[in-house]
């Protein structure tokens, strides 16, 4: 039986402490609050990144040494901006965005933070776009957050394109909690999370929504 001193599975924080700790931890300055204040400003769906989120994006991809970055869902750049700041000179993102709106948002907030010569807004369905990028690879990172009914073709394409010890990650591994449901889009996520463990050491942290965070294994993971 469960011990009900048990922590296990409990969240502790509310929306005080994640204020504070956002504050202090992931602070924004005026672009980041440009970008971040963007969708609700122009009546667009405001469903970037926590500041948090943004800032654990930006320490993996510094952890990871990544100089080759593709995202796919821009929305208005806000998650952009935060993994842009965190390649070295010479270092590249690729985000990828169907709605030309967004792409327009997220392009003049990259310019405006002086990032416009690193990050490339591509339009376009992601599916469509991805097979272009393809020359430019092996890339380091991979960040998917946009339609999660593909997150299994993404998966795919991001196991197929990174170097082995590159880095998988993405946002909503929780689905909004529909997870377990039995629906293609759920299938879909679902499948996503099993394949992603044959092609990566994985791990999903409890966000808000769950970020998945694979480390793309060598030859011998596509056998063992
Ligand atoms: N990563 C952003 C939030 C992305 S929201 C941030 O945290 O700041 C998801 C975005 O994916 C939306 O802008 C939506 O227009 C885009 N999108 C949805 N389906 C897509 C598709 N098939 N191809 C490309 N972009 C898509
Ligand atoms: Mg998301």
């Amino acid at each position: 039986m469960a011990d009900p001193r048990s922590r296990n599975g409990r969240a502790y924080h509310s929306p005080e402490i994640l204020r504070w700790a956002e504050a202090l931890h992931a602070p924004h300055d005026a672009f980041l609050q440009e970008a971040f204040g963007a969708p609700e400003r122009e009546g667009i769906p405001a469903i970037q990144v926590a500041p948090l989120e943004g800032r654990l994006l930006e320490l993996l991809l510094r952890l990871a040494g990544a100089r080759r970055v593709v995202e796919i869902g821009t929305l208005a750049g806000y998650s952009a901006l935060w993994m842009a700041r965190a390649l070295p000179s010479g270092g590249r993102l690729w985000t990828l965005e169907k709605s030309g709106r967004h792409a327009a948002l997220a392009r003049r907030t990259l310019e405006a933070a002086g990032l416009s010569g690193k990050v490339t807004v591509l339009v376009g369905e992601a599916l469509a776009l991805l097979p272009k990028l393809e020359g430019e690879g092996p890339f380091d990172a991979v960040f998917l957050d946009a339609d999660k009914g593909n997150y299994d073709a993404y998966g795919r394409w991001a196991a197929a394109h990174l170097r082995p010890g590159g880095l998988l990650l993405a946002d909503n591994a929780f689905l909004f909690g529909r997870l377990l449901e039995e629906d293609p889009g759920a299938e879909a996520v679902r499948r996503f999370h099993e394949e992603s463990v044959r092609f990566f050491r994985t791990v999903c942290i409890p966000t808000a929504d769950g970020l998945l965070v694979g480390i793309r294994r060598g030859e011998e993971g596509r056998h063992g």
